[in-house]
């Protein structure tokens, strides 16, 4: 398989770009033809982010000749642990702006096209269309099935890779005989049970690990070389550091590749159960205390017991003088210790967890509990900056 316009159709390389890229044209594998063709490649990243990073650098330096950036997001301090393409001095800036930047540093020849922009279904199609490949670098669910459908649709191959703490997974989805992301994952998960990198954290070498993977199919796909990773998912196990693969199967019965009855994207949000959970459901019934009303409080004297429900290595990066650790990981077990006649304060990171330990003590029949609004993170922000924020 490869990607793209006939061998007539390709672009020359310059003197300056067959020097450049001299180590590719010596491999017989890749010659000229290939680096002609890595030239002519259009590749949308989708994400500018841990998988887009390393995905971007090597694609630049490779010649890719261009590349599409969608991304919305600015750049964090929480993310230069892992996304190397952002330096400490962008923090604050447009990721599209500083990836646009730092990819022509490394290869001039490559034209950057940002979409700065959140993927969604009225723009998908429009912008996908451009492209030969998509790579996608995203961190959620309803992203990848619509990265996934419309690939489907426009019939563009889709090279995935996804990561959590330590494992790692990628493959080739949206070729023409091999199977799709719905094909492995026809439901999505319940909103909530897979936790994202920011709740669960990851490694900040995997996305370089797995992100590489996808670089390196890319390239493969491009020049028609190689075994793609079609109908096969790596699983990358950075701790046993075991790479596996697992076979794939294109179901027949599946609406997007299989049986076709999927002939639009559909609101992708809705299909994963997102709309209105994430933020209708912490304050729903939860009553809640902003950091200055608990401030307050606890100046006027007022008797509170505030219980810290995070993990254990939380409470060790810091904690809410006067707190105590009551995990929601084995809170049932600690609800026996809380005393119903006392005021509780519950706080977490940024207050999803803790709502769902006030609902746990409302069923256990506490009436004066609260939500700390917006968790310890709020309260480094508004209270006290001594506590860490993370
Ligand atoms: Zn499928």
């Amino acid at each position: 398989m490869s990607i793209g316009r006939p061998a007539s159709e390709l672009p020359p390389l310059s003197q300056e770009e067959i020097l450049r890229y001299s180590r590719h044209l010596i491999i017989p594998d890749v010659g000229v033809q290939g680096q002609r063709r890595l030239k002519a490649a259009r590749v949308l990243m989708v994400g500018a982010g841990g998988l887009g990073s390393p995905i971007g650098l090597y694609l630049a330096a490779a010649g890719v000749g261009t590349l599409g950036i969608v991304e919305f997001d600015t750049v964090d301090v929480t993310n230069l642990q892992r996304q190397v393409l952002h330096g400490t001095k962008d923090v604050g800036r447009k990721k599209v702006d500083s990836a646009r930047e730092r990819l022509h540093e490394v290869n001039p020849h490559v034209e950057v096209i940002p979409h700065e922009t959140r993927l969604t279904s009225d723009n998908a199609l429009e912008i996908i269309r451009g492209y030969d490949l998509v790579v996608d670098g995203t961190d959620n669910f309803q992203t990848r099935y619509l990265v996934n459908d419309a690939c489907v649709l426009l019939g563009k191959p889709n090279v995935y890779g996804s990561i959590f703490r330590f494992e790692g997974q990628s493959t080739v989805f949206c070729t023409a005989d091999g199977p799709c992301y719905r094909c492995l994952y026809p439901e999505p998960p319940p909103p909530g049970m897979v936790p994202s990198c920011a709740e669960g954290g990851v490694l900040g070498i995997l996305p370089g690990l797995v992100g590489l993977v996808q670089a390196t199919e890319t390239v493969k796909l491009i020049a028609g070389i190689g075994e793609p990773l079609v109908g096969r998912l790596l699983l990358v196990d950075a701790l046993g550091m075991q790479f596996r693969t697992v076979k794939l199967r294109k179901d027949p019965r599946c609406p997007a590749c299989g049986t076709h009855e999927l002939k639009a994207l559909v609101d992708y949000e809705q299909f994963c159960g997102i709309r209105g959970a994430e933020e209708a459901e912490p304050v729903n019934g939860v009553p809640t205390i902003t950091p200055a009303e608990l401030q307050a409080r606890r100046e006027r004297g007022d008797e509170l017991d505030l219980v810290d429900v995070r993990e254990p290595n939380e409470w060790e990066i810091g904690r809410i003088e006067g707190a105590r650790l009551a995990p929601l990981s084995s809170f049932a077990e600690a609800l026996s210790s809380i005393d119903s006649a006392r005021d509780v304060v519950v706080y977490c990171k940024v207050g999803a967890r803790s709502a769902k330990a006030v609902r746990q003590l409302q069923a256990a029949g506490f009436r004066r509990v609260w939500n700390l609004a917006g968790g310890i993170n709020r309260w480094s922000e508004e209270i006290d900056p001594t506590v860490p924020r993370y």
